[in-house]
């Protein structure tokens, strides 16, 4: 978030408030197109263990310099599977005959250098698709096994399942509008679909090698595409931009909602206005301020600004250990129903709202910092906790965590228009996202703490609310 500084001078927010009105006063009527927690994406919520099947055939493939690693176990089942998908899917959806890749390679980016058509892979600890030979490579030595270690298994399923998706492209061509001068964002927007359209297939059931259920499996899906994401700060207009792990998670469950056609579909025209990645504004200096008590009074102010239009008694926010006496403590943050008070713990929340440490992230050094939107969107949930009792909105299951998801959204919104004092900067939709794949995130959670099963329904709760404002929160998931 950015803090105007020098803000005697405070922006009128006037303009904005009842902006967020509309969707609550309708919470218990209304009822389109109600999102069931039983089921994402029309798929029922399943738990198991994801990964590598224990009885996956051996895959046929010529291999470059493979090992027996773990890393390469998976990478290698991996190909053999996507491959599967797509002799099916470009048939069968573009009417377009599908060729294997001509070579595949998998190195050890601290070893002993090897060589294809994009050049040497010493110290490139990377995996990528290089059109120039039509062939996948992948750094078994330090890029796989770092992923494994953080995300699972399944973030190199995502990673090279996204490579190969670059391959598709080419397969395609014309057919999803791909030429010398597409910008990178469309080729990695259409990767990522891809990835979620191949996706889907497995959590149907179909592929001989993966299994993934569409509760824990999903959300580890999401926070590896999340690792892989751009710097906050960076143009979407940048030739190598990626897009933001918001934009990144958009165009993941494109994909596995509506099919690869979609994914071809998508050109800069109709993936521009919604792409969020922009650069810092100046005067944002790194875009995150420090959570203490003067932060969490900005916090309360932009959060009474943005529900007035509810029209409801605003909670209070109280700095006392996140404890409440007569319900569940959510620490670092609880709603508490029977005084209508947010209680934090500011400590805690400081802890939360460190910066996000990208590379220490990725090798699990990290401070474990979410950033401050992380901590502040924790108290924003609990917030609109108190504005869904005092519309008479249920607050104790899943469809109460998804809708607050929702509404944490819209607030987002609403931080992210010109003028306000508290405003949205550019990473803090990421950290909000990597917050909400927390198992312990309170952003979708009920009024006891306990997240919506699904991280896939919860990215999406909050990316509705963020794109279409607080109606659709309760005719969703009334
Ligand atoms: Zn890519």
């Amino acid at each position: 978030m950015t803090n105007i500084e020098g803000a005697g001078v405070r922006r009128s927010l006037v303009a904005l408030s009842g902006v967020l009105a509309l969707g609550l006063a309708g919470c218990s009527d209304g009822r389109s197109a109600p999102v069931s927690e039983g089921d994402v994406a029309g798929l029922p919520i399943s738990h198991f263990e994801s990964g590598l099947k224990p009885a996956a055939p051996e895959p046929d493939l010529d291999v470059t310099n493979v090992s027996s690693d773990e890393a390469d176990r998976v990478a290698v089942a991996t190909i053999a599977d996507v491959e599967d998908y797509w002799s099916d899917a470009l048939p069968g959806n573009f009417d377009v005959k599908f060729e294997p890749v001509k070579s595949l390679l998998s190195y050890d980016s601290d070893g002993e250098n090897q060589e294809n058509g994009c050049g040497d892979t010493k110290g490139n600890a990377n995996a990528f698709y290089c059109n120039v030979d039509d062939s996948v490579a992948w750094d078994r030595g330090v890029l796989l096994p770092t992923m494994m270690d953080q995300f699972g298994p399944l973030s190199v399923v995502t990673v090279l399942a996204h490579e190969f998706g670059h391959a598709v492209q080419y397969r395609l061509g014309d057919k999803a509008g791909i030429s010398r001068n597409t910008p990178t964002i469309v080729k990695e927007q259409q990767a990522d679909c891809f990835t979620g359209a191949y996706y889907r297939w497995v959590a149907e059931g179909k592929s001989k090698y993966f299994a993934v259920s569409t509760s824990d499996g999903l959300n580890s899906a999401l926070s590896s595409l999340f690792l892989v994401r751009d710097s906050a700060g960076t143009s979407a207009t940048d030739r190598s931009a990626h897009g933001t792990g918001f934009d990144r998670t958009y165009a993941f469950q494109i994909g596995f909602e509506q099919g690869p056609t979609e994914c071809a579909a998508m050109t800069l025209d109709s993936i521009q206005p919604r792409l969020t990645e922009r650069p810092f504004d100046s005067g944002d200096r790194d875009g995150d301020i420090e959570v203490d008590q003067e932060a969490i009074g900005l916090l309360k102010d932009s959060l009474d600004q943005a529900f007035a239009g509810a029209k409801v008694q605003a909670p209070e926010i109280v700095d006392d250990g996140a404890s409440c006496p007569n319900g569940s403590a959510t620490p670092p943050a609880t709603y508490c129903t029977s005084d209508n008070t947010v209680r934090i713990d500011l400590t805690a929340l400081a802890e939360l709202g460190q910066p996000v440490d990208q590379e220490g992230e990725f090798t699990g050094s990290s401070s474990g910092g979410h950033g401050d939107f992380a901590a502040f969107s924790e108290v924003a949930s609990r917030y609109a906790m108190g504005i869904q009792k005092g519309v008479g909105a249920s607050l104790d299951n899943a469809n109460a965590g998804l809708r607050t998801a929702c509404l944490v959204g819209a607030w987002a919104a609403v931080a992210a228009q010109e003028g306000q004092q508290m405003r949205l900067s550019a990473g803090d939709l990421d950290e909000a996202i990597s917050d909400l794949l927390r198992p312990d995130s309170l952003v979708a959670a009920d009024v006891d703490g306990k997240p919506a099963a699904s991280g896939f329904n919860r990215v999406e709760a909050m990316r509705t609310g963020y794109l279409q404002g607080s109606g659709p929160c309760s005719t969703q998931y009334g």
